[in-house]
């Protein structure tokens, strides 16, 4: 996912009390386990993803978390922002793998294929993207993606 977010230009919209990111007990990715157990390993650093799905499924509810870190260091070095500025009033919805090739644990590349929805200035968005991935020092890394016509 590669979605930098813009500054909304409705500024009347802004909410009294500042938005904030809150920790999930449930894992945003959509696995049945707690966010501690599956994600979070990943974004505290106690594990590695093994699979480019893995690692997908990391970043997008790194993103739920505002995890701007993680998001950078799983992103490729050729193609990683200088910075990355979440908009904690986005509210992601849910996120759903739709396909996934190679990207393996024996896999040097990988391309998966999802879709996310997300509720941002009271409208419900769907994004459809097919994101690349590779490994760099043997880890999984996002490269780029592409918006599904
Ligand atoms: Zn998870």
């Amino acid at each position: 996912m590669s979605r930098r977010k813009t500054r909304p230009q409705d500024s009347a919209r802004r909410s009294a009390a500042p938005a904030a990111f809150a920790t999930p007990t449930a894992c945003p990715c959509g696995l049945p386990a707690d966010y501690t157990d599956c994600c979070g390993r990943l974004h505290r650093g106690d594990a590695a993803a093994t699979t480019a799905e893995q690692l997908m499924r990391s970043r997008y509810s790194a993103f739920v978390v505002g995890d701007t870190a993680y998001l950078l260091s799983s992103w490729h070095p050729d193609t990683r922002p200088g910075t990355l500025d979440l908009d904690p009033r986005t509210r992601w919805l849910g996120l759903e793998i739709l396909g996934t090739e190679d990207g393996g644990p024996f896999h040097a590349e990988g391309t998966v294929a999802f879709r996310a929805r997300y509720r941002e200035g009271g409208r419900e968005h769907v994004l459809d993207e097919r994101s690349r991935f590779s490994r760099v020092d043997g880890l999984w890394v996002y490269v780029d993606g592409r918006f599904a016509d």
